[in-house]
């Protein structure tokens, strides 16, 4: 980088302040810093922040909530998920690793969530459930989704990761399926440092994941099934029960946000929100032509040199494709957008002239590529 290059943009910035600094302190002071009551009061209080008070478990990462709550359910060798491809992989390895077979459907490019017409075409005698992803925070299509997952007898499972607050008509994410996770993994819309968050549709299954996540204990030394310690501590719990009362306001400024970016952009898709989606923009995440797909890599280098934007590529490569998978399947709008998509920053800490500066940017530098 040039000295005359402008301030860099980063593409995420978690935002910890004083008051989360004081919630650890508390914790620490207190000598009890593993599980105990700091989760049990960040539970409670997700479930009524979030997900309409639906009960709530926290585990330590939100790949360990698709885990548990996969075996939960009942979820092994032999039964089939139906995942998109396009999401992290995270998704697929949370299926593969309880020893049932992730099935990729494909996206639908507006919302680059699951189309419902592709995961009906995958299922067969031995699907067990869909796990649609509310990817970039844009809600699946619940209501499509829940009426295949109806006809086929199949169980639903939301990779809610990315969509802290997002719903789909009226209805928030995370209270749709068998169970919903969240991650709180620190680039995402809150964060408890690392953490997960499952939401349940019955006491059976929290208290499924709640025994998996201990060992396989309810009573000390008393293993009921076998289990993991996938336990969050009060540490990370009192970070997030922090985040918890700002997550809201960032919300809305990450909607602001996109607004401006929707109206300053040209020469690329922006992101479409469907009528009755609530989108909590995750990642504000647009679309070169396909004519430019070779030219992204060249683009993403301008916007950072000369116009100091931070960008990322969410998801380069389609997790079938991935070497941990290499399971061959017919994508298209996947391997379209996995191609051609990139992230703007649109995280609550942006100024008026850091999003001028970024539709500067875009304006200008794919401006120029189409020329
Ligand atoms: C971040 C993420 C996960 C995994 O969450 P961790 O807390 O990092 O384990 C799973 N699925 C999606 C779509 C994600 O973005």
């Amino acid at each position: 980088m040039t000295q005359a290059t402008p301030d860099f943009i980063p593409p995420a910035k978690p935002i910890i302040g004083d008051e989360e600094r004081a919630a650890v302190d508390r914790v620490l002071q207190s000598g009890m810093v593993a599980q105990g009551p700091e989760v049990a009061a960040f539970e409670a209080e997700f479930a009524d922040v979030l997900v309409a008070g639906r009960p709530c478990v926290a585990v330590n990462s939100g790949t360990s909530g698709l885990h548990l709550g996969l075996l939960a359910a009942g979820i092994g060798p032999g039964d089939e998920v139906i995942v998109p491809a396009f999401t992290f992989a995270a998704t697929g390895n949370a299926v593969r690793l309880t020893g049932a077979t992730p099935v990729f459907a494909d996206i639908d490019l507006d919302t680059y969530c699951l189309e419902p017409a592709s995961v009906e075409a995958l299922v067969t005698d031995r699907t067990k459930a869909i796990m649609p992803v509310h990817l970039y925070g844009h809600p699946a299509p619940m209501d499509e989704l829940g009426r295949i997952a109806e006809t086929h007898g199949l169980m639903v499972f939301e990779d809610a990761a990315q969509a802290h607050g997002a719903a789909w008509n009226g209805r928030p994410v995370g209270t749709f399926g068998a169970f919903g996770m969240f991650s709180l993994y620190p680039t995402k819309n809150m964060t408890s440092g690392e953490g997960g968050m499952v939401s349940v549709d019955s006491e059976a299954m929290g208290r499924g994941v709640r025994l998996l996540r201990n060992q396989g204990m309810e009573r000390q030394y008393e293993n009921e099934v076998v289990g993991f310690n996938n336990r969050m501590t009060d540490l990370h719990a009192a970070i997030g029960r922090v985040q918890l009362t700002k997550v809201g306001a960032w919300t809305r400024q990450r909607q602001e946000n996109a607004a401006f970016l929707d109206a300053g952009l040209r020469g690329v898709t922006t992101p479409v929100v469907r009528e009755g989606a609530v989108h909590v923009y995750h990642q504000y995440t647009v679309r070169l032509s396909e004519d430019l797909a070779g030219a992204r890599g060249a683009i993403l280098d301008r916007l950072k040199n000369e116009f100091g934007v931070g960008t990322g590529v969410y998801y380069p490569i389609p997790t079938n494709e991935l070497p941990s998978f290499q399971q061959p399947a017919d994508l298209p709008h996947t391997k379209i957008a996995a191609a051609t998509v990139f992230s703007l920053p649109v995280h609550p800490s942006l100024t008026r002239e850091d999003l001028e500066r970024i539709v500067d940017g875009v304006n200008t530098v794919v401006g120029e590529a189409r020329a």
